[in-house]
């Protein structure tokens, strides 16, 4: 297996620190506003590799974090006149019912920033102790970029026109201000009731040292790897690194991996220009959450992808004909054998698929050998060529597929065995030409809320 390392800007075959299991830890929703698709996108990929790590036999412990308090959320719950926690609730559950939609597997543990100030003053404490922090006049602390030279190593920032000594108490903000960053801000009037006591004054917490802290709780003080939209690289993920790093005097994380952006006309999705969709938004105009994961899963993770109503669309037709191929599988698999087997073509359509997931989550790649297993498979069934241990082994292979793609729907779980029974009878009848008996199962089948259309790929059923 391999990934490409934003630490190394070069892909790397992936070991895990200890045999078999992984820590992952996936920075998390910011809870002031539902999430768009562009986060989701973040969350997606993140999902994706999970999947494609557990399929690969590993053990992984994945953490997320909730940004419940921040710049952006304090001044969301100002402005909605609320207290922050109040404010920040709605956003968690909304997220919560969101990742059902999107069929993302829960991560193992959600910590919330402000369940975990204790521990983010602990940590600022060392940094101050060891010397790579200071307050300032203003009573916040900041972190010193001079004192920790490999700072940079991750966006690989150019720091020769660094002002020594010039800060920034934003939680975000580019290059071009790099600067010593704020660990902790003392209490202002635009911070309103959200306060807590530390050792240095009233305040809350920087962003970044939110998740050093969590991670390092949950995922040990080094870890295997730490991911996020290309964003998150600089400046959360380095000052996270540099604090984490600076604190402990060890390697942070072994590998980071980001996404690129889910751009509209060329743009990032995002909030503050207004240019963005929620998952709501989507669902509204008559969209599943399936339809949106596969547009989302279809396009390589470090490639910027367009976000149109045309490629919910295509997502739409080329999952009903994955249905359409299951059904007939699932039909060619007849009822009560259990023997299985693949033939040639699906066996390397399997091997295929999975390698390219392997390969730094090929998504492309993947569905391009699932597609070759649809025409395969249905070139051999026209051909009379498919026994039903075959279509018994392909239906199986697309489950194995599903537990990484998530989109494969299971109609065996909604189709009756008796109706399936029902129409190889059908099927049975037709070919005797027994016409009134394939009729009077055609209406049996209506009665139970299924109609067949025969195909030149045979018989397709289809609820009423
Ligand atoms: P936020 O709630 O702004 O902290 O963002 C949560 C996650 O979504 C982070 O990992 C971001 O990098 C990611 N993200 C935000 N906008 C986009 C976008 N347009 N495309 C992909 N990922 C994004
Ligand atoms: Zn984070």
């Amino acid at each position: 297996m391999r990934f490409f390392n934003t630490l190394s800007r070069r892909l790397e075959p992936f070991e895990s620190r200890v045999p078999g299991q992984v820590g992952l830890y996936t920075c998390g929703p910011t809870v002031y506003n539902f999430a768009h698709v562009g986060n989701f996108r973040a969350y997606m990929f993140e999902d994706l590799l999970r999947r494609v790590l557990k399929h690969a036999g590993y053990a992984v412990t994945q953490v997320m974090n909730l940004t419940d308090v921040d710049d952006k959320t304090i001044r969301g719950a100002m402005a909605a006149g609320v207290p922050l926690q109040e404010y920040t609730r709605t956003f968690k559950l909304a997220f919560f019912d969101d990742l059902k939609t999107l069929a993302i597997e829960p991560a193992e543990v959600y910590p919330a920033a402000t369940d975990h100030i204790p521990e983010m003053i602990e940590l600022i404490t060392v940094l101050l102790r060891k010397g790579f922090a200071y307050q300032s006049e203003d009573k916040s602390v900041y972190f010193s970029i001079a004192k920790f030279p490999e700072y940079g190593k991750l966006a690989h920032l150019d720091k020769s026109g660094l002002k020594a000594g010039a800060r920034v108490a934003q939680d975000e903000y580019d290059k071009e201000n790099l600067a010593d960053f704020a660990l902790w801000k003392a209490w202002d009037e635009k911070d309103g009731p959200v306060a807590w006591d530390s050792p240095w004054g009233r305040g809350r917490p920087g962003w970044h040292i939110e998740c050093s802290a969590m991670s390092m709780k949950y995922l040990g003080e080094s870890f295997d790897i730490h991911t996020g939209g290309v964003d998150n690289a600089f400046p959360h993920h380095e000052d996270e690194m540099a604090q984490s790093e600076a604190a402990t005097g060890k390697p942070f994380v072994r590998y980071w991996l980001h996404c690129a952006h889910l751009v509209v006309e060329g743009k990032k999705m995002s909030k503050s220009l207004g240019n963005f969709f929620t998952l709501r938004d989507i669902l509204a105009k008559g969209y599943s959450g399936r339809e949106i994961r596969y547009v989302l899963l279809s396009a390589h993770y470090r490639q910027a992808l367009n976000f149109c109503f045309d490629a919910l669309d295509g997502a739409r037709a080329s999952l009903s004909r994955l249905d359409e191929f299951r059904l007939r599988m699932e039909q060619a698999s007849g009822a009560g054998g259990s023997e299985r087997n693949l033939p040639a073509y699906a066996e390397e359509a399997r091997r295929l698929f999975f390698d390219s997931l392997e390969d730094d989550l090929s998504t492309a790649q993947a569905l391009g050998a699932l597609f070759d297993l649809v025409l395969e498979g249905n070139k051999a069934a026209n051909e009379g060529r498919l026994t039903a241990g075959q279509a018994r082994g392909i239906v199986a292979l697309l489950d194995e597929c599903d537990t990484v793609l998530g989109v494969l729907k299971k109609p065996a779980e909604q189709v009756d065995p008796a109706v399936n029974e029902l129409v190889s009878q059908r099927q049975a009848a037709r070919q005797a030409k027994d016409w009134a008996a394939s009729d009077r199962i055609r209406d049996e089948l209506a009665r139970l809320g299924w109609t067949v259309k025969d195909t030149p790929q045979g018989p397709q059923l289809k609820r009423l």
